[in-house]
């Protein structure tokens, strides 16, 4: 067995998803890149008990080594880490306010600067398809186009970045963001942002801030 700082950083990875309350229980699923394929959380264990052979090996075409059954959504994250060379590492969460949106299947704007961190204007919300299928996917895919974020419709949230604990942190920011816009709508309308000012904050992040260059 091969990789082990990698299946490690994994389990960290999912274990503080729930420790941050972006997720909980069984839900959720992460990967990372590995020459050759990537490795994957298994389907429906709980993070507290997994050990490093717990976590799955997969080729790009979807063969899988080891004990356990790969995530349910082995799909979304092998089409995504094929299908975007920026991408190190994909996380999937079920947290509250995503899911709150999510079920709205509501776009969020530029209501605040750091909707620039996932990549561009809005945060989309990928079509409705049932878990763990192909049409999820291609449905996230077609959502996640040109940036590293966006919900899945009555379900949760799709991040990708560079490594794990920059997309876990994405993950964070973006339910963030998205328990803020459900609570901006409950008294009114946003002001949002224009594209001006959105361009603004890219050559701003540009000049050195640590979230989209540097850091891991
Ligand atoms: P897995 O336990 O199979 O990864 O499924 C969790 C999930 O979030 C399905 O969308
Ligand atoms: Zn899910």
């Amino acid at each position: 067995m091969g990789n082990i700082a990698e299946r490690k950083e994994l389990i960290a990875t999912v274990r503080k998803m729930n420790a941050l309350g972006i997720n909980q229980g069984t839900s959720g699923n992460a990967s990372v890149r590995i020459d050759g394929g990537y490795l994957i959380t298994p389907s429906g264990m709980a993070y507290d008990d997994l050990t490093p052979e717990d976590i799955v090996e997969m080729s790009l075409d979807g063969e899988a080594a080891g004990h356990r059954k790969p995530s349910s959504e082995w799909r979304f994250h092998q089409d995504l880490l094929k299908a975007r060379p920026d991408f190190g590492a994909v996380v999937h969460t079920h947290g509250k306010a995503v899911m709150t949106l999510a079920c709205q299947r509501l776009e969020l704007p530029p209501f605040h600067y750091m909707i620039a961190v996932a990549g561009g204007n809005t945060i989309r919300c990928a079509d409705y398809a049932t878990f763990g299928t192909q049409a999820l996917s291609d449905n996230a895919l077609r959502a996640i186009e040109g940036r590293k974020a966006c919900l899945l419709a009555n379900h949760g949230l799709l991040a990708g970045e560079a490594s794990l604990s920059r997309a876990l942190s994405l993950a964070v920011e973006v339910e963030t963001l998205c328990e803020t816009y459900w609570r901006i709508l409950q008294i009114g309308e946003p002001v949002l942002l224009s594209e001006a000012e959105m361009d603004a904050v890219r050559e701003q992040f540009k000049k050195g801030y640590g979230m989209p260059q540097g850091g891991n």
